[in-house]
């Protein structure tokens, strides 16, 4: 199966140029874009090749929600994955049941999530049955799921951003336990750059990465690219 590299801008860069820039050096097949909001209509006509994505959405298709978005404006957009869950919206107070009903909402929007899940530091110190424990909480209410539109995103929160990425195996390992609750495909995030990519691509469990800082330079993100389509 190829791999997919899932590239999460975050809250960059700040202006239309930039994202138009970086867009054209990112845009290749089994790549997906996942610019700011405000980009994504421009971004969708830039894309010859990338998938579109978001960031973010709202479980609900419309009313008196003061700036949320709706998944139907998102897919009428142009948008195909939507990553939901990340860390640093769990951190704004996402909890798990806001989280599944936007993997919902974004599934029957005809979207695929990407549903993020991953320990903090304090549980991975305490080794992988905690790890397991922790990450099987924040899957059970999507046990047995099978769904072809949706993508699990395993990313330790201590790796997200830090230079810090898993041990490979150790990600292995975790995606193996993830694929025991939930029969779709898991990547991993991380702190993944051009240097490590390798190491998580070549394994059979992982089906691609989810890029965040590495993302941002146009030349490095080709260059795992370059590795993903060769493993
Ligand atoms: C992320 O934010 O999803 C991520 C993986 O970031 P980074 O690659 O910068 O660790």
């Amino acid at each position: 199966m190829k791999k997919i590299l899932i590239a999460n801008w975050k809250m960059n860069p700040v202006s239309e140029k930039e994202a138009i820039k970086l867009a054209r050096a990112e845009d290749f097949r089994n790549a997906v874009i996942v610019p700011p909001f405000p980009f994504l209509g421009t971004i969708k006509k830039v894309l010859k090749n990338a998938s579109l994505g978001a960031q973010n959405v709202f479980y609900e298709e419309r009313g008196a929600y003061t700036g949320e978005i709706s998944p139907v404006m998102l897919k009428k957009l142009g948008v195909k994955y939507i990553i939901i869950g990340h860390s640093e919206r769990r951190a704004l107070g996402e909890s798990d049941i806001m989280i599944a009903r936007k993997v919902n909402a974004a599934i029957s929007a005809g979207c695929v999530a990407v549903l993020c899940v991953g320990e903090p530091l304090s549980v991975r110190k305490k080794g992988s049955a905690e790890v397991k424990k922790y990450i099987g909480r924040q899957l059970r209410i999507f046990k047995n799921s099978k769904s072809k539109d949706l993508i699990i995103a395993y990313e330790p929160i201590w790796a997200i951003g830090t230079g810090k990425n898993a041990n490979p195996e150790d990600a292995a390992y975790v995606a193996r336990y993830i694929r025991s609750i939930v029969r779709v495909p898991v990547v991993y995030g991380g702190s993944t750059n051009s240097k490590n990519a390798e190491y998580f691509l070549i394994k059979k469990e992982i089906a691609g990465l989810l890029v965040g800082g590495a993302s941002l330079n146009g030349k490095e993100f080709r260059k795992m690219m370059e590795i993903a389509k060769r493993v």
